[in-house]
């Protein structure tokens, strides 16, 4: 289990996990739910993390895992309060990203009003690509993002998709919580989350990023 992520060729020890929900707004429709007005923020524990992709470990408590594809941000430094024009110079790098979700514990977590530490939380629910340098991406909001399942695309879109984008996103995520250095922004998922198997192969891509490949693995209870 390691909370060590590399961008741009430098080691990084990830601090914590920020995820935004219904972030692209095919997503929210494919979920039957309303696109937000604000962002809408989850944490992911630290020990989900799979830098470098590999086997995603699918708990016997979940009879149905997805796959959401999203663009990681990694901090540089981190902050309070963070000014949307600034958001920027703070990001170190960016990073494929894979929101493992274990659906059927968060739908029955949203009819509950309970929270969704359980659905997002499992050990390897938060694959992580090798990052590159932020001075590497000219723009974040202009990537295709694409997801193929055992060779099949399923998710295909464009960063462009986002409702908010990072700088918003890192300002709204600084004014509950302080931000720091080696935190990891996921900004949300399109349209097109898979549900997995055992066995099978996922590979991702964000072009001028990055790719992420996993393998999902049934584990017995
Ligand atoms: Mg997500």
């Amino acid at each position: 289990m390691s909370h060590v992520i590399t961008v741009g060729g430098r080691r990084i020890h990830a601090t914590k996990v920020v995820c935004v929900a219904r972030n692209y707004a095919d997503h929210a429709k494919e979920m039957n739910t309303p696109v937000p007005t604000e962002p809408i923020f989850f944490l992911k524990p630290t020990t989900a993390l799979l830098p470098g992709g590999g086997s995603i470990l699918l708990p016997p408590e979940s009879h149905r895992v997805e796959v959401e594809t999203e663009l990681a941000v990694i901090l540089e430094q981190g902050g309070k309060d963070i000014p949307p024009e600034h958001a920027m110079g703070l990001v170190a790098g960016y990073a494929v990203f894979f929101d493992i979700t274990a659906r059927d514990l968060q739908s029955q977590a949203r009819q509950e009003g309970a929270p969704w530490t359980a659905s997002k939380g499992f050990d390897t629910f938060a694959p992580i690509s090798t990052g590159v340098a932020a001075s590497r991406v000219h723009d974040p909001h202009t990537l295709p993002i694409r997801l193929r399942v055992n060779g099949v695309l399923r998710q295909d879109s464009n960063t462009s998709q986002m409702v908010f984008r990072v700088p918003q996103l890192l300002a709204a995520a600084s004014r509950i919580m302080s931000l720091e250095r080696g935190d990891i922004l996921a900004t949300g998922t399109p349209s097109g989350v898979w549900p997995i198997v055992g066995g099978d192969v996922l590979e991702a891509e964000i072009p001028g990023v990055g790719s992420l490949k996993c393998t999902a693995v049934a584990r017995n209870r």
